[in-house]
This record gives C-alpha cells, structure tokens and sequence, in this order.
C-alpha cells in the first residue's frame, strides 16, 4: 500500500496546491496515507521567501483538518519539514508537536553554518571542508531525536562535483549515525523529477546520489523511506524510480504506520 510522508503546499512559496487537491490525487491513486509536511516557518521568518510565513501556521493546520474532514478514507498526517536549528528544538518539541499535536517532523538540511556563514546545500557545497560541515549539521539534527527521519540526506551531490573519498567517508558518517540512532533516511524522488546536471563524472540527477544508496546496502541496520517530495498535487505517491532503488539495493524499508494511531486521535 503507497504512502507518502513528504508533500508539500503552495504556503512554501515554491509548491502550487493546497492540502485538499494533494489529498484529491492521494485518494485517486489509492494511497492509504498522506504525510503533509510543508517547509516550517520561523518565529523570526528567517529565510522567508521559501516558506510559509509564522502567520499562516494557524490556516496551514486548518487546511489539514479540513482535508481530513473530506477524506475521511485517507490517513492524512500533519507534518513539517523543518529545517534544523538547534535553537528552535524548543519549538518544533513543545510547539509544533506538543501544543499543536503534529503527527511528526522531517529534519531537512537546507542551510547549515561554517565560518559564521549560512551554507545553502542545493548549490554550494563544493569543497571537502563544506562537505564535512554539512555532515556534520545533518548528523547534529539526527540526534536532536526531535525528527522522524531525514530528508534527502545525500543533497550534497545536487553540487559537489564528484564521488570521490570524501563523499564515501561523509556518507558513512550519515549512514552509520543514522543506524545508530535508529532514525530512517529518505530517498527523495523529488531530486528525480529535477533537471539533470552535468558533472565531470557524467550527467544525473542532483539527488538522489546513487552510489550513496550503493553504499547504504552494506548496513544491514539501516532503514529507509521513499517519498514524492511533492511540489504540485499530481506528483503525490510519484516515487516509482526512488523506489526502484530499494529493490536494486536491497534496502529495507521503515515501517512508520505507528505515526497512523496518533493522527486518529488528534482528527478534529
Ligand atoms: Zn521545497
Ligand atoms: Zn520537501
């Protein structure tokens, strides 16, 4: 049964549609669940152009509940994806899934800081010392164990240019934190509906890395999710290739329906 845990709205400024024509393609597709998990907004709208604003977090939970009123055949969760910041665990805990009762959140790392400077990770990461840095950001936001699992943990390849011994050691760094701390990393097939790049080893998708999946098959303790990443509602459950790397890898799948039971409870 499809399920799809990462989706977003037009509320991030770069995603058209809103939770309840995600939900129309969701039910048309048969899928049994629904993950919505826009980008998170700041107390402080840092970085605003790309995600929701702090005032619509409020219409942003009522658009779910509204979705989950309508479709009452779909187990629609109410997520985030949130870019991690140490100072804003208190608000993704307490906040987010305290007081507002979200089903979970989705650590991603889309900005992480080196020399007192914000890294962007889709276009910037091109050396080994930046690579580390956000390594070691990701892996900071894994043991927050405020987060469900990791979104696209190999973002890095969307513009480091090659695979070389810096990105196995940083993988490997990912993918055994991530074994340790028992937490699922997303493949992500979005990065598979974005233009391909070229690189000096050959033209790809930015993400997902596939020798970085290669490489994951070789921990037996390793689980993984496969989501649309879902920017327009006619991509939602759109993870065929992303899930032909679990088949091709021999890579186990998470089992996330204990996340279903909470979001039965807080249905309002
Ligand atoms: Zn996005
Ligand atoms: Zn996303």
């Amino acid at each position: 049964m499809l399920k799809d845990y990462h989706t977003h709205t037009f509320r991030c400024q770069h995603a058209v549609g809103d939770v309840s024509a995600y939900a129309t393609v969701a039910v048309q597709r048969g899928l049994k669940v629904l993950g919505v998990t826009d980008h998170n907004p700041f107390p402080d709208n840092r970085w605003n152009k790309i995600r929701m604003q702090f005032e619509e977090l409020d219409d942003y939970e009522q658009a779910i509940a509204l979705a989950r009123q309508t479709y009452p055949q779909l187990t629609i969760l109410k997520g985030m994806e949130c870019d991690y910041d140490k100072d804003l665990l208190p608000f993704y805990r307490d906040e987010l899934l305290g007081k507002r009762d979200y089903n979970y959140l989705i650590a991603g790392v889309h900005f992480f800081p080196l020399h007192g400077k914000w890294i962007g990770a889709h276009s910037y990461i091109k050396t080994p010392e930046e690579l580390v840095a956000y390594t070691d950001y990701l892996i900071e936001a894994m043991d927050s164990g405020v987060f469900t699992f990791i979104a696209h943990p190999d973002l890095f390849g969307s513009a480091y240019p090659s695979w070389d011994e810096h990105t196995i050691a940083c993988s490997r760094r990912i993918i055994e934190a991530a074994v340790q701390l028992q937490i699922p990393l997303e493949i992500n097939a979005c990065g598979f509906r974005k233009k391909p790049k070229e690189f000096p080893q050959g033209t790809r998708p930015p993400y997902p890395l596939l020798p970085f999946w290669e490489l994951a098959a070789d921990y037996k303790g390793l689980t993984v999710v496969v989501n649309s990443d879902a920017h327009q509602p006619e991509d939602v459950g759109a993870t065929a290739q992303a899930m032909a790397l679990v088949e091709k890898y021999g890579l186990n799948l998470a089992d996330l329906s204990y996340l279903e039971d909470t979001s039965l409870s807080s249905l309002a």
